[in-house]
């Protein structure tokens, strides 16, 4: 079988790997359909992502579904074989103390699909048959088209960034970068009701794919590198929340000036490694509440139901590449001027 595994940076190979047997409590999944993530996009333009850095070989991938084909013993139950099915990326320790609080998202001793947050690493999904624990196994609901539900992982993603923004009904967002996780982030607040979702980028086609997820502005930002007095330009209306889903300092920056005195800023895109300067007395004299967002727990079982209800989700996948063609798929991922979200088809 075949296995997308980065070897470091700029070294994605498409590999022969043995097929794996299910254990005690796991389940083997047949893996259709696999979602290039920006994480993915780091670890194999920058060999690491955030303060994650690759130590040794590892299949990337976290946003995969397919269809369940064996159980190990004794047999789990709630997903049947041949099920269609998505699979959860977390596996929490379930004893740390955030495991104890409910803040199972981050767990200091998570298992995370295709993550280098702890050596060894733990391998991912972009491989065409995974074992994973059957507790990390969803059936899709009715009505759920597979490629669809590829979206689950990072929907979930903005879904628990929305969340931590606090009630967003009829109120102003402001999302900085309309990548694949923006643009998931402007269809979130729209589905909790958010009155008005405006969305900046530098790129106007990634703008385009902000208006297909819903968003009622689109702002093109200033150049930062080029034109200092139109860095992070805000748009002319104040936000009540801002989500920043650039991960860059220029985009916090504007996420501050954007919001109203009071509102909330939420970090969401993962920023360079080690230190990020941010304009700290905006924070001060406009009693401004920033929070981070690290991925998600329950979030994902809400991910899929809203993707059953919403076809139009359809939109923000603008490719789909046999797994044969996978450096050509990240470079394809990694171009926003010409894709969303692109995924990698293991049947194929
Ligand atoms: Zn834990």
């Amino acid at each position: 079988m075949l296995g997308c595994v980065i070897h470091g940076r700029g070294d994605l190979r498409v590999e022969v790997l043995a097929e794996p047997a299910p254990g005690p409590g796991e389940v083997l999944v047949a893996v259709r359909y696999g979602g290039i993530c920006g994480s993915d996009l780091h670890y194999w333009r920058h060999g690491g992502v955030g303060d994650f850095r690759l130590r040794e070989p590892m299949v990337l991938g976290h946003e995969v579904v397919g269809t369940v084909l064996a159980h190990g013993s004794p047999d789990p139950s709630g997903v049947s074989r041949g099920a269609e099915a998505a699979v959860h990326p977390a596996t929490p320790c379930g004893a740390c103390p955030e495991c104890a609080r409910g803040l199972r998202n981050v767990c200091r001793d998570a298992r995370y699909l295709g993550s280098a947050a702890r050596t060894p690493h733990v391998q991912g999904g972009f491989a065409a048959r995974i074992v994973v624990p059957a507790a990390q196994v969803r059936p899709l609901p009715a009505g759920l088209p597979l490629r669809r539900a590829a979206l689950a992982e990072p929907l979930s993603v903005a879904l628990h960034a929305v969340r931590r923004a606090g009630p967003v009904a009829g109120r102003r967002v402001l999302v900085t970068g309309a990548g694949p996780i923006g643009c998931l982030v402007v269809a979130a607040a729209k589905a909790a009701g958010a009155a008005r979702v405006t969305a900046t980028d530098l790129l106007p086609a990634a703008l385009g794919f902000a208006r297909a997820a819903g968003a009622d502005t689109t702002v093109l930002a200033g150049d930062p590198e080029t034109a200092e007095d139109q860095a992070g330009r805000p748009p002319a209306e104040e936000a009540d929340v801002a989500v920043e889903a650039s991960g860059t300092a220029a985009g916090l920056d504007a996420c501050l000036r954007g919001v109203r005195r009071g509102g909330t800023v939420v970090q969401l895109g993962m920023l360079p490694p080690g230190r990020s300067p941010f304009a700290g007395n905006l924070l001060v004299g406009r009693e401004i509440e920033l929070r981070g967002a690290f991925r998600f727990d329950a979030e994902f079982d809400d991910a899929l139901g809203l993707l059953a209800a919403r076809p139009a989700f359809d939109r923000l996948i603008s490719a789909v590449a046999p797994v044969t063609e996978a450096e050509s798929a990240f470079a394809l991922a990694a171009d926003r001027e010409r894709s969303c979200k692109v995924l990698l088809d293991f049947e194929s």
